[in-house]
């Protein structure tokens, strides 16, 4: 395992959509395994593939450090409520912003066999679920702050 560089905004391939997982290769095995290790050790609450520069449709995330959750294909197939809070991203560092997202979400994705399962979430894990997502389709969370992007001095829950 290896801990990658993470990419950050102004990167052009932060923009780019990510591709479909066909096929768990060793090199797809190695970056999900890189990808847990680098969103940890960035304290990061969930990483997309893009962020580590490779189009591909996979996702981590842990919002609590002791539920990790690898995704792969993943589509958001219901929404319903509503959430205000600030978010941040490992790629737009030392940033955060309001941002409002639905408080919970269902998610259909694949799993490390490509196994079809289904995923809940509500509040953070709602919020990061969708926040990933988005980053699979070249979204930034900039681009949906209500108000100014702020500096914070220690971002510990970044995505
Ligand atoms: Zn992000």
């Amino acid at each position: 395992m290896a801990i990658r560089t993470i990419r950050e905004m102004g990167d052009p391939v932060l923009n780019k959509v990510s591709k479909e997982v066909k096929e768990i290769t060793p090199r797809v095995q190695d970056l999900i395994d890189d990808m847990f290790e680098t969103m940890y050790e960035a304290n990061g609450v969930g990483l997309a593939a893009v962020q580590v520069g490779v189009l591909k449709r996979i996702v981590v995330i842990d919002t609590t450090g002791e539920d990790p959750l690898l995704l792969i294909n993943p589509r958001v197939v219901e929404t319903s409520g509503e959430q205000t809070g600030n978010e941040a991203c490992l790629s737009v560092p030392g940033k955060t912003g309001s941002v409002t997202r639905p408080n919970y979400v269902k998610v259909v994705a694949q799993d490390e066999d490509l196994y079809e399962f289904e995923v809940e979430g509500e509040e953070l894990l709602a919020r990061a679920l969708l926040h990933e997502i988005e980053h699979l389709d070249g979204h930034l969370f900039v681009e949906r702050v209500d108000g100014p992007l702020l500096d914070v001095e220690m971002a510990d829950e970044e995505a």
